[in-house]
């Protein structure tokens, strides 16, 4: 039987990075939680990204091992033995651990806390908008309230008249197919404000203020007839989140839980403000809406970077460099008609499928098993340092570390682990940095 563990406290040395300059490229999950670790090791930190990653269009959930039937950890242990070129295996499972444990601390520093199950280190079984069920490690804590391990039944799944992005119709049907009883209920935004193509992000905003939410509040108290939980879909307030979720849970007298819907994601975009605005009160500079064009080069190190703003390129120095910039779908690798994948901040070399130009990157269906050979070989190769490396395996610059997305070994579209690998090796990308310069 797999080993029951919770995910263990790390302490941070907080003068590890003392004196030191780091630049952060990319405000994905991978660069905040380097910036985050920077600064609390002492580092001076710089984070640059052309607008915020991957997490304000995802459901906000930390998809750790999603397959893993019990010990998530364990599970992740025994996958790494055996694919050491996995990113996982690379950063090590002290990485995993403690990146969970500092993206829990900062979230809750924050006031945005996030939740996984209390003692046994399994899996969460989470309602998704069509009413299936996903299983990350860890959700923002409104979201974690409607795990179905032990499932308290029945539940109501409450949706807004006319609103394109969450039947709840759908949702209860497709969990009681799968014996969770739940019933729909549809109630309606106050007519003056709102309407059908409200963005998940705009209603959570309206969700702020206390008479809109009170309108909805009055429709649903008279429905809740004996439900155990109450599942609204993820737009309960965006800066008054954790207000409106209490203020519900008392008005309606159960537990109240989020579903995540269409992007944009109102539990990612609260998470990234969150972390922007603690890295701002640490004194760390935050530039989102500035690409870097090229890193400058000599003997071995990265000097600067250039930074593109104002209408021409500024440099920015610092000792060293976390590259976050996540894979082919947040610029962090570009590819072209012909075939060819660079990566274009340093050119470092891209592993992608082996075939000449685009011949072999995709199956013929959408979503065929397995996934499309493009997304699960494509990526920077690195040491257990989270260096880049070249055709050789050594590597291409002494003080420059990948993380996230951007890195090969693994796909990040099948995996079910790119939010966990995006956290563990920010980790060890940011342990190895200042170690290096210890
Ligand atoms: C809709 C959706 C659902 C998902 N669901 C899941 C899931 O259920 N489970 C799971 O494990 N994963 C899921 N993922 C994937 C997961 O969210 C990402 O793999 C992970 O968050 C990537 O984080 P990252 O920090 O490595 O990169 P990203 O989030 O892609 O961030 C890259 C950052 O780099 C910046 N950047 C890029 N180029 C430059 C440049 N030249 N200069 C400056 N900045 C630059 C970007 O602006 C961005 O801030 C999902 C993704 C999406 C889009």
């Amino acid at each position: 039987m797999a080993e029951k563990r919770k995910v263990n406290r790390c302490t941070i040395a907080a003068t590890q990075g003392r004196g030191s300059d780091v630049i952060v490229i990319g405000a994905g999950l991978s660069g905040l939680l380097a910036a985050v670790y920077a600064v609390k090791a002492g580092a001076r930190v710089r984070l640059i990204a052309t607008g915020w990653g991957q997490q304000i269009v995802s459901p906000g959930w930390i998809s750790v091992c999603d397959r893993a039937d019990d010990d998530v950890i364990a599970e992740v242990r025994g996958y790494a033995a055996l694919h050491p070129e996995h990113p996982y295996a690379l950063a090590g499972l002290d990485a995993l651990v403690c990146a969970l444990d500092l993206l829990q601390d900062i979230a809750e520093e924050i006031g945005e806390p996030v939740a996984m199950r209390p003692r046994d280190g399994h899996n969460l079984r989470l309602p998704t908008m069509l009413g299936a069920l996903q299983t990350p490690l860890l959700a923002p804590a409104g979201i974690a309230a409607g795990d179905l391990t032990e499932v308290e039944e029945p539940l109501l799944i409450v949706g807004f008249a006319g609103w394109r992005d969450f039947y709840p119709a759908l949702v209860a049907g497709n969990l009681s197919a799968q014996g969770i009883a739940a019933r729909p209920l549809t109630v309606s935004l106050p007519a003056e404000r709102g309407s059908w193509d409200d963005w998940p992000a705009d209603l959570a905003r309206r969700f702020d203020d206390s008479a809109f939410r009170s309108a909805v509040l009055r429709q649903v108290q008279p429905q809740v007839k004996g439900a155990a939980r109450v599942g609204f879909p993820a737009v309960l307030g965006m800066a008054r989140h954790a207000e409106v979720r209490r203020e519900f849970e008392a008005g309606l007298g159960c537990p109240v839980f989020e579903i995540p819907t269409l992007p944009p994601s109102p539990a990612g975009a609260r998470l990234s403000n969150g972390i922007r605005r603690w890295l701002l009160r640490q004194r760390a500079r935050v530039q989102i809406g500035h690409a870097v064009l090229r890193g400058n080069v000599e003997n071995g190190r990265c000097t600067g970077v250039e930074v593109g703003a104002l209408g021409h390129a500024n440099p920015f120095y610092a000792d060293t460099f976390i590259l976050a910039t996540g894979g082919l779908y947040n610029g962090g690798i570009q590819s072209d008609e012909a075939g060819r994948l660079w990566e274009p901040i340093f050119g470092f070399p891209v592993s992608g499928p082996p075939s000449e130009g685009r011949a072999d990157w995709y199956q013929g269906r959408l979503l065929a098993e397995g996934g499309h050979a493009i997304h699960g070989q494509t990526g920077l190769r690195v040491n257990a340092q989270m260096q880049p490396l070249d055709g050789d395996g050594a590597p291409v610059l002494e003080n420059v570390f990948a993380a996230g997305h951007l890195l090969a070994g693994f796909n990040p579209l099948t995996d079910g682990c790119a939010e966990g690998v995006a956290l563990a090796t920010a980790y060890k990308a940011v342990s190895a940095a200042l170690a290096a310069r210890a």
